[in-house]
């Protein structure tokens, strides 16, 4: 082992010893990866293959203890750190140029207790690892619509999915965790121990320690769910996206429908002339009994003339993964978002005015409906503040070449800045690309809140490399 140069916590460089790093690892149970050896390409990988920072070491954490073991070290030596739970920020928070990047991904184990209705997650977990061993026992935790997406970051942003209409965020769902806070020391959050720290982690981010395992609430689900796709032609989405508004404003909370605008993509039950066109898709879900599902879905599903309804009994386990072919890692991927609490004719006109404008085959447009359950929580029930919003929008514009760059983020920004006198002004952490400028839209009200906990849980600030919470002097 070589000397290594890290970026200390102020930014400048730090030179630690071989025969330092030689000690630390002796204390780990997990892999260490420095920079340019073998093993360190993967270990530092994330999603969005717009973001190439390189930390100056990846410890593959194994347990709690390794991550103890990391906190130390970095105190100790002053050295920036970053968390990599799932890889999956857009913004890339898991990595810093420099940094010990804290590796999480190989805490993968999920322990069901299904007589409590609960689950105690790995920190390391892709929303499939849940999923999987939830579903065994025809349970789950509301969570997002990507499966290879990380349970951690997810989570302590806010969380919501095909289920948080019936059940809340995943936030929500959340009873209590493990967590190595910035003194190195393990502290319980929630049930049998800190409250607040529950509270700030349940929306605040990573900003607060670095959390080993959650403790989830469960809800029957399933095996067997009503779900699918219906997909209109693009002429028609003037009139099918005015009645899917007025559809969803009367939904029962099992029911979901998001809207995708985009152009369509080779499915193998779509016409080969409609692919490549843009078209208006409703992706939709019953969370309950499947014959009441399809009373619930009747008129939507009656409406005007689709392309395609491909909604049927599938298991819920599958239906969780039906979106990964379409958001897999390797390209180049851009955000911005709003929150809405309606969806005026205007606003509408100008999202399928930009559809028409789509920078590349992959872009899209897509649109969460929330509610439900999400919003009967007070803003400051937890850190998550939007509990006014029925609406997400996501603007992703996604391309494969770097001189692409320009050109498909422009789009986005575009689109982000004339809709943005419909929004409610707040945005969802886990959505934003750039900008410190959003952090306080993330956070809203509970802003203040926040800075105290961190004073708190981490007044020195020494997690940084997050939608960071600057600690209340
Ligand atoms: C394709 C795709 C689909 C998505 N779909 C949804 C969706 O349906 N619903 C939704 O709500 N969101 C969705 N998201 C957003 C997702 O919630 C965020 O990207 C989230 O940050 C991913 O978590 P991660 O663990 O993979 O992230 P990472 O990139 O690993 O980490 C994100 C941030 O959390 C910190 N962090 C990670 N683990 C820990 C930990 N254990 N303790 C403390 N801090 C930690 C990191 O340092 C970093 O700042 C999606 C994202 C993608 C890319």
């Amino acid at each position: 082992m070589n000397d290594i140069t890290f970026t200390s916590i102020n930014g400048s460089k730090k030179v630690i010893s071989s025969s330092a790093i030689d000690a630390f690892k002796a204390q780990l149970a997990g892999s260490v990866y420095p920079a340019g050896e073998p093993g360190y390409q993967e270990a530092r990988s994330l999603w969005n293959a717009m973001i190439d920072k390189q930390p100056a070491m990846v410890v593959n954490c194994s347990g709690t203890a390794d991550v103890v073991a990391c906190v130390k070290f970095a105190r100790e030596n002053n050295l920036l750190t970053c968390v990599k739970g799932g890889g999956h920020n857009i913004a890339g928070l898991a990595s810093a140029d420099g940094a010990l990047m804290i590796n999480l991904s190989p805490m993968k184990s999920v322990s069901v207790n299904a007589s409590g209705r609960t689950a105690k997650v790995g920190a390391g977990c892709t929303l499939r690892n849940v999923d999987h061993e939830t579903q065994a026992y025809g349970m789950a935790v509301p969570l997002g619509i990507n499966s290879t997406t990380g349970i951690a970051g997810l989570t302590l942003g806010g969380g919501f999915g095909w289920l948080s209409r019936s059940y809340g965020l995943t936030a929500d769902n959340l009873l209590s965790a493990e967590v190595v806070t910035a003194d190195g020391k393990i502290t319980q959050a929630g049930e049998g121990g800190e409250a607040d720290l529950l509270w700030a982690l349940q929306g605040g981010g990573g900003n607060f320690g670095i959390v080993t395992s959650f403790t989830f609430r469960l809800h029957p689900v399933g095996p067997q769910v009503l779900a699918g796709l219906i997909i209109h032609p693009f002429k028609d989405a003037p009139k099918v996206f005015r009645y899917y508004n007025s559809f969803v404003s009367n939904a029962d909370d099992k029911l979901t429908c998001w809207c995708v605008l985009r152009k369509a993509p080779p499915l193998p039950f779509l016409p080969q002339d409609v692919h490549g066109k843009e078209v208006f898709v409703i992706a939709a879900i019953y969370a309950g009994g499947i014959k009441e599902g399809e009373k619930a879905l009747e008129p939507l599903r009656k409406f005007g003339q689709p392309i395609a309804d491909v909604i049927g009994t599938v298991p819920f386990e599958g239906w969780q993964q039906s979106l990964d072919p379409l958001l897999t890692p390797g390209f180049r991927n851009y955000w911005k978002s709003h929150n809405f609490v309606t969806l005026s004719d205007e606003l509408m006109d100008t999202l399928l005015d930009y559809t028409t404008k789509l920078p590349s085959p992959h872009s899209e447009i897509f649109l969460g409906q929330l509610g439900g359950q999400i919003n009967r929580l007070s803003p400051d029930a937890t850190a998550y503040p939007h509990r006014d919003a029925n609406f997400v929008m996501n603007i992703h514009a996604r391309w494969q070449d770097k001189p692409e760059d320009d050109r498909c983020a422009e789009w986005a920004r575009k689109l982000f800045d004339a809709t943005a006198k419909y929004s409610t002004g707040g945005v969802y952490v886990n959505f934003i690309s750039e900008g410190e400028q959003l952090v306080s839209s993330a956070f809203g009200k509970n802003m203040e809140k926040l800075s105290r906990l961190k004073a708190k849980y981490d007044p020195d600030n020494f997690f940084r490399t997050n939608q960071n919470i600057k600690p209340k002097a």
